[in-house]
């Protein structure tokens, strides 16, 4: 067996299960061991069921009174069913298709039960609990338990199992990075490395194993994009882009002026669009702080010259909202610059028009999704193409939207905020603007932490809020297949909240299963206030701008970093409106109100990450990433800055030796297969 084997070479591992690890991105043995666990579990101390502990992941030590009971239900399910008391509060366990269970019970004996409690018409509950002996339970409780993604079908024990296998009887090289700097870093081997972060035996060989991977995967992330940029050549800017009075007027007679740190992104740019060379440029700013009008007006200054400006965005939501906002300005600019809007859910006959209009029209502004970049599509002459929340594209989806024009200038749009040391290190090629100011017309968003026992008063500020004409938000953690049973599955909730205000809202659903278009109705009805609550996934995370909504609730916020939590409350607060942001925290653990609690300190991004990180003792390190951002499969940008920059500095020195590594094949060829497998395109 060799890592390029194909995993149904893993003992166990036959047609079925190789499909369903198929379904997961698993083809290989080398797949499988980069299959890194989403999460540990250490299995908590057996607590009390409470209120605040609804809905968290729990342990009891229950006593059986009488044996379980097991029935068929009218679509053929087999229950089996069964009452613990942990001492006088009784708790109904329910196990699907498990009949073998029946046996392991002995009644008026403790057993140990491990699962999501819920409230169930007044009683406490537990679906398909795992079962121990109070003496197993000791021994699981010393162990980390890696947890994997899963797919309905495959189980956590056989991807355990699976990868145990593949580690068994594959050889997996020592040798990746030059062996100085693995001795003078003190990163540990790689090959164990590799082996540990899937079974650690403490928390802190997890800590030195995660080390050592993060800092490989910056390694190589910097090594490529240097040894690119060495290779890179600047073009002669050979546009002759002007600023407009007509862009000025508009920008005056906008209703609000832009903020400082606005204005002076937007004056870098306009000294880039008349530089002697094609710039590069990523422009960074916080959540809310006005990119979108920023990069509309160096649009206009493009489209004004006599050519054609195109900015990209992630989602159809995004596109189409930058695209209704784009026709409202140039149609308040007074000027004859058409828009034109593509995106992957158009009818063939809408593209047809819109392609028209980019073909008749050599000054025009063009929106869209990937749709863009897809490989009929062709513009006329392009001076300048933004890609906005650059973190959802890669590198090469850029180029390729750059490879539409004639080396046109480009800009990239990031809302994670990072400071300019570490924004010059991963975006080495890029001159680097930031908007740190929000608008002065914001008030500060309130934001609170309650616990379940708090719900009602919670649905009631919502329901305040919704009579004063306002908007609300709700998400819900992303339901994975997996997690069905775990998450709050969005759909369901609608249902719930439906009733809970008895019909009297109209009430959007939003994930990310649907059909691109129906996203687009969904939000576009809540844009235009034809629902009042919208209940979604974390797909709204990324951009989306309704100013009239003022309350985001954040179920099982605990679930989510702050990092992550901070985009969302972004959602909010974009207008005058006071806005809040309510966070329920489903966790009993004190740690994570601490944690939650960050949130309430600060409204800047980094800090918060940051603070974050700190208070994570090592076993919540890893459930949870900070940021998006590159997508690396370990590293993240704030948990690992220092790493980043050692990194970066060890780069340098290595290139400064042998610039095009010629001296050093080994680790280029390396590099080269690790960025094959990494999936995140450079
Ligand atoms: P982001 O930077 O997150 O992309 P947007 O560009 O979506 O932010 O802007 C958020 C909201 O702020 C929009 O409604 C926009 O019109 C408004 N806005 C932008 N700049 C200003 C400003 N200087 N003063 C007041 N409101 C502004
Ligand atoms: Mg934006």
């Amino acid at each position: 067996m060799d890592l390029l084997s194909n995993i149904d070479s893993i003992k166990g591992v036959g047609e079925k299960t190789t499909k369903l690890f198929n379904k997961l991105g698993v083809y290989t043995i080398e797949d499988i061991l980069l299959f890194f666990p989403r999460t540990y579990l250490v299995y908590p101390k057996p607590s009390t069921p409470d209120k605040d502990s609804v809905d968290s992941l729990i342990s009891i030590a229950g006593r059986l009174k009488n044996s379980p009971k097991f029935f068929r239900t009218r679509n053929k399910m087999d229950v089996l069913s069964a009452v613990a008391y942990v001492d006088d509060i009784p708790v109904d366990l329910v196990w699907f298709n498990s009949n073998y269970l029946k046996s392991n019970f002995e009644p008026g004996k403790i057993y140990i039960f491990y699962g999501r409690l819920v409230l169930d018409k007044g009683r406490y509950k537990m679906s398909q609990p795992s079962i121990f002996t109070p003496e197993k339970y000791l021994e699981v409780q010393k162990q980390i338990q890696p947890i994997y993604h899963l797919t309905k079908g495959l189980s956590n024990n056989l991807v355990l199992k699976s990868v145990r296998e593949a580690f068994d009887k594959c050889n997996i090289s020592k040798e990746r990075l030059p062996l100085e700097l693995e001795t003078r870093n003190k990163l540990m081997p790689y090959d164990k490395a590799l082996f540990t972060y899937h079974f650690p035996e403490t928390f802190d060989k997890l800590v030195a194993a995660r080390r050592r991977l993060a800092y490989e995967e910056m390694f190589f992330f910097i090594l490529n994009s240097r040894l690119q940029e060495n290779e890179s050549v600047s073009f002669p800017n050979e546009f002759k882009i002007n600023h407009h009075q007509i862009t000025d007027d508009f920008k005056n007679e906008l209703a609000f002026s832009l903020t400082n740190d606005q204005e002076n992104v937007l004056s870098d740019i306009l000294s880039d669009l008349q530089g002697p060379y094609v710039t590069q440029r990523l422009i960074q700013g916080d959540v809310g702080s006005g990119k979108t009008i920023v990069a509309f007006l160096a649009m206009l200054d493009v489209a004004l010259s006599g050519y054609q400006a195109a900015i990209m965005a992630p989602t159809e939501v995004l596109a189409k909202q930058h695209y209704q906002n784009f026709v409202e300005w140039v149609k308040s600019a007074g000027v004859n610059v058409p828009v034109a809007l593509f995106t992957g859910s158009m009818k063939a006959s809408e593209k047809k028009s819109m392609q028209k209009l980019v073909e008749e029209n050599n000054s025009c502004l063009i929106i869209g999704t990937h749709a863009l970049i897809s490989d009929g599509r062709t513009f006329g002459d392009l001076a300048l193409v933004i890609t906005d929340e650059q973190h959802r594209f890669g590198v090469q989806q850029r180029d390729k939207l750059s490879s539409k024009g004639n080396h046109p200038h480009m800009i990239v749009m990031s809302a994670t905020p990072i400071p300019r040391t570490l924004a010059m290190i991963l975006y080495g090629n890029m001159h680097v603007s930031i908007i740190k100011q929000l608008p002065a017309n914001r008030l500060p968003i309130k934001t609170c932490v309650i616990k379940e026992s708090r719900r009602a008063t919670a649905f009631k500020f919502v329901a305040d809020e919704i009579a004063k004409n306002h908007q609300v938000y709700i998400i819900c953690p992303l339901v994975e297949a997996s997690e069905t049973t775990e998450a709050q599955n969005v759909t369901d909730y609608s249902k719930k909240l439906k009733s809970y205000f008895r019909d009297k809202y109209s009430i959007g659903v939003l994930h990310g299963k649907m059909k691109p278009s129906e996203k687009n109705q969904v939000m576009e009805d809540f844009a235009e206030h034809k629902t009042q609550i919208l209940v979604s996934t974390t797909v709204v995370e990324v951009g989306v701008n309704v100013p009239n909504a003022t309350v985001i609730m954040i179920e099982n916020a605990n679930r989510f970093g702050l990092a992550a939590l901070h985009q969302l409350r972004g959602r909010v607060g974009r207008g005058d409106a006071q806005s809040y942001c309510i966070l329920m925290n489903a966790s009993q653990d004190n740690h994570e109100s601490e944690r939650l609690n960050i949130m309430l300190k600060s409204n800047d991004g980094f800090f918060i990450a940051k603070e974050d990180l700190k208070l994570r003792g090592p076993g919540d390190m890893f459930g949870v990433r900070q940021s998006g951002e590159f997508s690396f499969k370990v590293a993240d940008i704030y948990q690992d800055a220092d790493e980043l920059e050692l990194a970066s500095s060890d780069v340098d020195s290595i290139l400064k030796e042998d610039p095009s590594l010629d001296n050093h094949l080994e680790l280029r060829s390396t590099m080269n297969l690790f960025l094959a497998n990494q999936f995140y395109v450079l």
